[in-house]
Formats: C-alpha cells, sequence, structure tokens
C-alpha cells in the first residue's frame, strides 16, 4: 500500500506559529480574530493562482495582504519548518513503526515555501527525522494533488484540506482520507458525496488504516476504507482513463 500524507495541518503545526507572526505584525488584531476560521476550514475566495505567494492559511482570518506579509516573516527565519511542532506527539514515530510492520510505502506531500537556510525539502526530511521516522521520502511540490496521487500511483491521500482530497478523488484512482479538527458541521457537504472519509486524528487515520487492510485481506482496500466510514463504495474515479 502507497500512501501519502500531507504536512502541515495533518502532522505538522504551522497554525500556531503563523497565528503567532500574525499578532507580531499586525498588533491590532486579537487572537481571537486573527483565530475565528474554523481550524481546519478552507478560506473562500482566496484561490490565487500565484505559486510564489502561499494562500491563506486555513482558519486563519486574514486578508491576502496580511498573509503574504506574514508568510513573508516566517520564510526570513533559519530552518523555519524544522522548528514546528507535531501535532498530535508521537503520531510520525506510530506511523514509521506501522509502515515497517505493515510494509508501507509512505511519501510526504508539501507545497511548503521556501524559507532561509536549508531546502524545505531537507528541512522537513531532518523534521520528519528527527520525531522517529526514518529515511522520510519527501515531496514539495504545487499543483493539483490529484495529478500528484495518479503519477505517483498512491493508495490513499491524508490531508486537511477538503479542495486537495477532492482533487484527488476526481483526477485519480485514490481514496481520500479529510483529516478536519473542527466542527463536522463545517465539512463541505460535496465531500461524502465523493466518497471522502472524514476523520479526527492521525491517530483515528492509522486505526483505520489497519483496520481497513485487514478486513479487506488482499480484495480492495478502498472498497472496505469507505465501508468503514459509511460511505457508499465508488465503481471508478469519474476523471480517470482506465
Ligand atoms: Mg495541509
Amino acid at each position: 500500500m502507497r500512501i501519502a500524507f500531507d504536512l502541515d495541518g495533518v502532522l505538522a503545526d504551522l497554525h500556531t506559529p503563523f497565528v503567532r507572526a500574525a499578532i507580531r505584525l499586525f498588533p491590532d488584531l486579537e487572537a481571537s480574530v486573527v483565530e475565528s476560521g474554523d481550524p481546519a476550514g478552507e478560506t473562500p475566495g482566496d484561490e490565487a493562482d500565484d505559486d510564489d505567494v502561499p494562500p491563506v492559511l486555513p482558519g486563519v482570518n486574514l486578508t491576502s495582504r496580511q498573509s503574504a506579509a506574514v508568510w513573508r516573516h516566517l520564510a526570513g527565519t533559519e530552518d523555519f519548518w524544522e522548528g514546528l511542532d507535531e501535532i498530535e506527539p508521537g503520531a510520525i514515530a506510530r506511523l514509521a513503526a506501522l509502515a515497517d510492520e505493515r510494509r508501507w510505502e509512505i511519501l510526504f506531500i508539501t507545497s511548503r515555501p521556501t524559507s532561509v537556510g536549508r531546502t524545505v525539502q531537507r528541512q522537513t526530511q531532518r523534521w520528519l527525522q528527527d520525531r522517529g521516522f526514518p529515511l522520510p521520502s519527501v515531496y514539495v511540490v504545487h499543483g493539483s494533488r490529484g495529478r500528484i496521487a495518479d503519477a505517483l500511483a498512491i493508495d490513499v491521500v491524508i490531508d486537511d484540506r477538503a479542495d486537495n482530497c477532492l482533487d484527488v478523488v476526481l483526477e485519480s484512482r485514490a481514496g481520500a482520507l479529510l483529516v478536519w479538527r473542527g466542527a463536522l458541521t463545517s465539512v463541505p457537504a460535496s465531500t461524502k458525496r465523493l466518497g471522502i472519509a472524514v476523520v479526527p486524528t492521525v491517530a483515528r487515520v492509522l486505526e483505520a488504516l489497519v483496520e481497513a487492510e485487514r478486513a479487506a485481506d488482499g480484495g480492495d482496500l478502498l472498497d472496505r476504507l469507505r465501508r468503514l466510514f459509511g460511505l457508499k463504495p465508488r465503481a471508478s474515479s469519474p476523471l480517470v482513463r482506465s
């Protein structure tokens, strides 16, 4: 089984340093205002296609201009990506152990912008290694996660952005698990219809993967995963040529 994990919002806590920097740069903003977005929600109307400026972080209530200033500030921090906290301490070590035990191939996929210091790939590899995942495969990529999942023949993608999960199920044969730490009422309605499972934590993701793999016993793992989350089995991806 080949599993792709997104980093920020799934394994790595970018939210806390991002909000802290926002409040330092814009002292008039109150923490409660900055964080008033849903913790894992999407930021509507921020579909900037400019690859040079990362989007406004989900769950952060800033204008595009403020967000760009925060990104500039973070990018000037030496080896910024090595300093993040793990959202669920121990989850990365647990993932590494399961991957070895169950012969999973794990790919870490991220669209992180560059920061001063080592390359994003190297910072991310060192960060994962320090938290118990030796020799991690890290792909720093931009563009549709669906096309990436298709090209890399991924079976399951774990991401905290509903739009990334949608791309995955529409443009690849992979299944998508949406890690959603906010209120379930704010999950976009299209996710369930398209067979995307919504999961509250990475710990639960790992349990579900093990459970589904055991139940599938060589059969269709994705159908097992969907059944586990009460989703309808999907015949095939509508946009994928077979
Ligand atoms: Mg993310």
